[in-house]
């Protein structure tokens, strides 16, 4: 994917970094014995946190980490991405229009100082002010956003209590005696800390729902969820010269995303396109309430509501002229049936139905009094950022956490419960923001 030029220069006023990096494993271990070759008597390690993920959710937390810079021991943070590109939200969604008001993008990054630093040191013009010269209390697409975060990624790399390394973590292994993780990145490179950071984010399911797969006649070209939001990538991906009927399945917010880019090729550049939208869920929007927000994780909002409300609801669809490019699929109930009737004249198939967490680093532990290295099976706990083992059969309050390891953003959000008992997941910027004002001094207070 291509990736954007970086319009923004940081010039931050910090003191030279007094960070002692070494080029292979600059965190203080002994190599010994077990499976990634670590001591399990490690001493403190210099490294206060190793945060894998630089997408909004790993910007947070770092942000937030050198929130609490000044209550720690060990203060240098070690940031670990394969690109540094501010994740999915700038590789993948720069042209998706966002469900969040602007105003929300400019509050992240006015709240915490390490990010309030790097928006005063950055020349003018820049992202940020870029969001502040759109209307407030509107969405914006999400490039805005991602240029921000792209700015952030510049500045916190210039910090000298925080340094990046241009990979992946491969591996972490706990040593129960001293809760001390030994972190293998890719590159080779290994490293100690006493606290790990997952924000590994999530990708669109892709797995083929079940359904379809019991319908072996069926050659549709799959097209990637990460293509059919992206319009300039679909425009190319549908051939305008080829009559097509594309199936989207789903209902959600990325699933009415699509249907709109599909029938705005419809309408322009692709007139011999068609769409049949299979759902087995009505549509349910966000609304605002008395000071919160009802299904504020869960409903469409922002362009997406807009478009839906004006085009895909009950008592507009048959008169909007999106009916002459969709139809409509009820599959509640009978989904066997009418993907068999339904499928079989289309071309091309987009899944939108959700998305699973990026693979996990192999996380392994030592436990106490022995050598032997043990896969980790780690549960999360929404509450409070941490992992409790899987293995742990008491009953939730009961059972311990595993020590010192924590995640956030879109793979471990926060669990919210509204004024009407609804649970939801919360998941958007601000939102990882707010989890992570509350939970990450608790991480770095506790053993
Ligand atoms: C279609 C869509 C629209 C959205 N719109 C909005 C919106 O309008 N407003 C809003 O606030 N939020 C929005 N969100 C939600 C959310 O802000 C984004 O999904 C955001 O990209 C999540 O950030 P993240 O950092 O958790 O994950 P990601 O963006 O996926 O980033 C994860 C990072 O971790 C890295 N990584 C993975 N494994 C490892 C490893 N082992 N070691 C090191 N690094 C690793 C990846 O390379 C990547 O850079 C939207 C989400 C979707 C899907």
């Amino acid at each position: 994917m291509a990736r954007p030029a970086r319009a923004f220069k940081v010039c931050l006023p910090h003191p030279h970094s007094t960070w002692n990096a070494r080029p292979r494993g600059f965190g203080d271990f002994s190599i010994k014995s077990g499976a990634y070759g670590y001591s399990t008597s490690a001493p403190s390690p210099a490294t206060g946190a190793v945060v894998a993920g630089a997408g909004p959710g790993g910007i947070t937390v770092l942000g937030n980490l050198l929130e609490q810079s000044p209550h720690l021991s060990a203060r240098k943070f070690l940031w670990v991405d394969p690109h540094f590109e501010a994740g999915r939200v700038n590789s993948r969604y720069r042209e998706v229009p966002s469900n969040t008001n602007v105003k929300l993008f400019l509050q992240f990054a006015n709240e915490v100082s390490a990010f309030r630093d790097i928006v005063d040191a950055t020349p003018k013009p820049n992202a940020v002010t870029a969001l502040q010269a759109l209307p407030q209390d509107k969405g914006c697409r999400l490039s805005y956003a991602a240029d921000m975060c792209l700015m952030l990624t510049e500045g916190l790399a210039q910090h000298p209590d925080v340094k990046q390394r241009r990979s992946k973590i491969k591996a972490a292994v706990l040593d129960e005696q001293s809760n001390v993780w030994k972190v293998t990145l890719h590159n080779g490179e290994k490293v100690t800390t006493s606290h790990l950071v997952l924000c590994t984010g999530s990708s669109p399911i892709s797995k083929t729902i079940p359904s379809l797969e019991k319908i072996s006649s069926l050659s549709l070209k799959p097209v990637d969820l990460d293509y059919a939001l992206k319009p300039t990538l679909l425009d190319q991906t549908l051939d305008h010269r080829e009559p097509a009927t594309v199936a989207v399945i789903g209902a959600s917010h990325s699933a009415i995303l699509v249907l709109m880019n599909l029938v705005n090729m419809a309408s322009s550049s692709h007139p011999q396109l068609r769409v049949k939208w299979f759902t087995r869920n009505k549509l349910r929007y966000a609304e605002f309430m008395d000071g919160w927000i009802l299904r504020d994780n869960t409903g469409l909002k922002g362009q997406a509501a807009d478009w839906a409300r004006q085009n895909l609801d009950e008592e507009t669809f048959q008169s909007s002229l999106v009916s002459k490019i969709i139809t409509k699929h009820w599959t509640t109930g009978n989904e066997d049936q009418v993907y068999r009737a339904e499928l079989p004249d289309c071309t091309h198939i987009i899944q939108a139905v959700g998305y699973n967490r990026n693979p996990l680093p192999d996380l392994q532990i030592v436990e106490r009094d022995t050598t032997i290295t043990k896969p980790l099976h780690v549960e999360f706990d929404h509450v409070t950022g941490r992992f409790f083992k899987s293995s742990d059969s008491r009953s939730k309050t009961d059972r311990e956490y595993v020590p010192r390891l924590f995640g956030a953003g879109i793979a471990f959000p926060e669990r919210v419960t509204d004024p009407h008992g609804n649970v939801e997941y919360a998941v958007g910027f601000w939102k990882f923001m707010r989890f992570a004002k509350k939970v990450v001094p608790e991480w770095m207070s506790k053993a």
